[in-house]
């Protein structure tokens, strides 16, 4: 065995209903994938092809916990979103092949430092600050795919302390998942592991201490934190 330092720090594992749990690589993000989300940060949607940001594993949070208010922001969002679980290996792959990649579906928060993002914006800069912090990227257990079903009908909804926020359906993407999928895949060779955040309807917004978030997605496990 090769020595290291340190213990290499423990790759995240969410649940999933059934069976042992995913290990996590990479997390993907899409950006304005639906035109009313785009429209209420001030934006037109690209509808030429997608864009993407990424997160790190070690900002998975796991549905259920508290999340505590992160440092150097004063303006915390919201963003529901459907979150896909890559469970096979996807190189230039088709929209009409894609979803054979995908091991399942999980609701999730892509969490925001949107004063830090904004900031970045301004001045073309990158936005991880804004959105690759600890515990931002929130993931209730995922739900094989086979028992899902097809994704176009399914409503996606927040809650922030019972009142809704955000909902929509998931026919409302701009981008499908297999769309999605097949265009990432030109840039990636996305393997099991890898879990894209499909991007968030319009009404995010700030969150503070004490407020509890609760996201469905059809009969999804729901995802749900408190902000501590
Ligand atoms: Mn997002």
């Amino acid at each position: 065995m090769t020595d290291t330092l340190f213990p290499p720090r423990a790759t995240p594992v969410v649940p999933v209903n059934g069976q042992p749990g995913f290990p996590v690589a990479r997390i993907f993000c899409v950006g304005r994938n639906y035109a009313a989300h785009a429209a209420e940060m001030g934006q037109e949607v690209d509808r030429e092809a997608p864009f993407y940001f990424t997160k790190s594993a070690h900002a998975v949070l796991l549905s259920g916990r508290d999340m505590p208010y992160p440092p150097r922001t004063a303006d915390l969002h919201h963003e529901m979103e459907l979150v896909v679980a890559i469970g096979a290996p996807a190189g230039d792959v088709s929209p009409a092949s894609a979803l054979d990649a995908v091991f399942g579906y999980a609701c999730g928060l892509d969490m925001t430092r949107r004063d830090l993002q904004a900031a970045a914006k301004e001045k073309r800069r990158p936005w991880d600050t804004g959105k690759d912090f600890e515990n931002a990227a929130i993931i209730a257990p995922i739900t094989p795919k086979d028992a899902v079903g097809p994704l176009g009908g399914l409503r996606i909804q927040l809650t922030v302390n019972g009142l809704v926020a955000q909902e929509a359906r998931l026919s409302d993407m701009i981008w499908s998942v297999p769309d999605i999928i097949a265009d990432l895949s030109t840039l990636y060779t996305l393997a099991p592991g890898d879990l894209i955040m499909t991007g968030t309807p319009a009404g995010v917004g700030p969150v503070g201490p004490g407020d509890l978030l609760e996201g469905t997605i059809g009969a999804l496990d729901p995802v749900r934190t408190r902000i501590a």
